[in-house]
């Protein structure tokens, strides 16, 4: 499933094809993907512009001339391709293979630009919705939202604030997109092993009894922040090495440290522990026992 680097790289990806253009024709091929979409979909969006392409957690949020709001999600297997002037654009290489098969291609954009962005999705559980601006922040899967991990208002204390009290481990806890929006299996498990914490270390022990915000909770913001940004400087590169190539916007290859590397050497300095797995809350979880306390 994409995480909050993939979508911000596809965001990248998109933002120049679909910024100041207009949907000039929007083909819908089928009904529906993990919900039905939009009664009059493409009726309401052919025509206007895109006035500024943002992202909220995994939620891609494409504001409208109309003052609707397009939020699109990836799913498990949703992506993005553009092609312009008869070639695809692309944006490197994939974590997962995507599909090509053009039989999923279930929504295809066709811009002002001349420039067409088509929605490929095999297991359709991504979506498309349109809300109008002024409820988005109403939109009960933007209530659903915790903090933005690279904003500004993210810190030790409203991590510790979030963990303080829970009773689950520390990896279920950052996992929720209540605790912190736009982590998911990949990152966590990126996070806590940088942040050097187990993922069985129970959430409340990075807060004290009065929810303060303890060492662990500082450490842990630091690696968070730090797993992103380099994720997303990785999926900016791979969008510009990767420009005259053929794929699609989304998933690229990151060099994980923990992450599916069970039984490889912890790239930690200084330790010899072995990447180990286990499963928690029916997810693989990758980390260190040496090094992750
Ligand atoms: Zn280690």
């Amino acid at each position: 499933m994409p995480e909050l680097p993939e979508v911000e790289t596809v965001r990248r990806g998109l933002e120049p094809v679909m910024e100041g253009a207009c949907f000039a024709r929007v083909e819908v091929r089928r009904p529906d993907l993990r919900w039905p979409l939009p009664k009059d979909f493409a009726v309401r969006i052919e025509g206007r512009e895109i006035t500024g392409l943002g992202r909220r957690g995994k939620y891609l949020l494409a504001d409208l001339s109309s003052g609707d709001v397009l939020m699109m999600h990836l799913g498990m297997s949703g992506s993005f391709r553009v092609a312009k002037n008869g070639e695809d654009k692309t944006s490197g290489e994939f974590h997962h293979a995507r599909s090509t098969n053009s039989g999923h291609d279930h929504v295809v954009f066709h811009m002002s630009s001349g420039a067409t962005i088509t929605y490929n999705d095999p297991r359709r559980f991504g979506f498309m919705k349109l809300v109008p601006r002024s409820e988005l922040e109403r939109d009960p899967l933007m209530r659903a939202l915790g903090p933005e991990p690279l904003g500004n208002a993210f810190d030790a204390a409203l991590l510790a604030k979030a963990c303080a009290g829970r009773k689950t481990s520390l990896k279920a806890a950052l996992s929720d997109q209540k605790v912190v929006a736009g982590l998911g299996n990949i990152y966590v498990c990126e996070a806590l092993h940088r942040g050097h914490l187990s993922p069985k270390r129970r959430a409340s022990s990075i807060a004290t009894k009065s929810g303060m915000p303890n060492e662990r909770a500082e450490y842990l913001v630091e690696a968070i922040r730090a797993v992103l940004n380099d994720a997303i400087k990785q999926g900016g590169s791979s969008l510009r090495d990767h420009r005259q190539t053929s794929g699609e916007l989304g998933y690229f290859q990151h060099h994980f440290r923990v992450y599916d590397r069970e039984g490889s050497p912890c790239p930690t300095r200084g330790c010899n522990g072995t990447i180990k797995r286990i499963v928690q809350t029916g997810r693989s979880t990758f980390y260190c026992p040496v090094c992750q306390k």
